[in-house]
């Protein structure tokens, strides 16, 4: 039971949606129509949320407060961690890319791996890799993006701009999507775990080297 004291609208409906994206996600799994529409489906289940607050970005409404925006990739240069749900739905997404487009990403990819390897894994999150999807500051796999790049909006892209040239800043997140995403990733973990499958996280570079590897 969510403590009624929590702070914020999203933390007092912390179990639910953690919960409700686990129950989403088990009935694909369950359907048998695989990791991928489960990953969906928490996805469905995190928009629902975000559209109840009035602050859906796939609803083209400005989320109050974010300045994020086509063609702002600052915030893309972090490792990602993906269940193997968003791995295949990520797939699934590469699949659908012409050959063009996934030469070029697979190109990104092995330049990422070769930066990543010569780091010690702690390091991976300071080193401000581009992600390998990253093109033009646009994500090849936009609508298939992973639960957390969802999670991530900014007040501040100045902030994000600095924080990559490796200013000592830090950049300025709503609260509530990084909250409700992360929830809906944890519950669709929860998902998996309970089918069988171990969820993950894998960083989403080596996901792609796998897939295009
Ligand atoms: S998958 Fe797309 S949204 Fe996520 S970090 Fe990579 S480029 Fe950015």
């Amino acid at each position: 039971m969510t403590d009624p004291k929590s702070t914020g609208p999203a933390s007092l409906r912390a179990a639910d949606i953690e919960s409700a994206a686990a129950r989403a996600a088990a009935k694909e799994l369950a359907d048998g129509t695989g990791p991928a529409a489960a990953a969906r489906a928490a996805i469905a289940v995190a928009d629902r949320v975000m559209a109840g607050l009035a602050l859906n970005p796939e609803s083209g409404e400005v989320v109050a407060g974010a300045v994020c925006a086509p063609g702002c990739g600052w915030c893309c240069h972090q490792v990602v961690g993906v269940t193997v749900a968003e791995e295949e739905m990520v797939e699934q997404a590469v699949s659908a890319l012409d050959a063009e487009a996934r030469d070029r990403l697979a190109r990104r990819t092995r330049e990422a791996e070769a930066r990543l390897s010569r780091l010690p894994m702690e390091q991976w999150q300071g080193a401000r890799v581009p992600c390998p999807a990253l093109e033009e500051a646009r994500c090849v796999i936009h609508a298939s993006r992973p639960l957390p790049c969802r999670a991530v909006l900014s007040t501040d892209a100045e902030i994000c701009r600095r924080w990559l040239e490796g200013d000592d800043v830090k950049i300025p997140l709503l609260a509530v999507p990084r909250r409700v995403y992360s929830l809906a990733q944890a519950g669709l973990a929860q998902a998996l775990a309970a089918h069988g499958i171990p969820p993950g996280p894998t960083p989403l570079a080596e996901t792609l080297a796998m897939i295009l590897g």
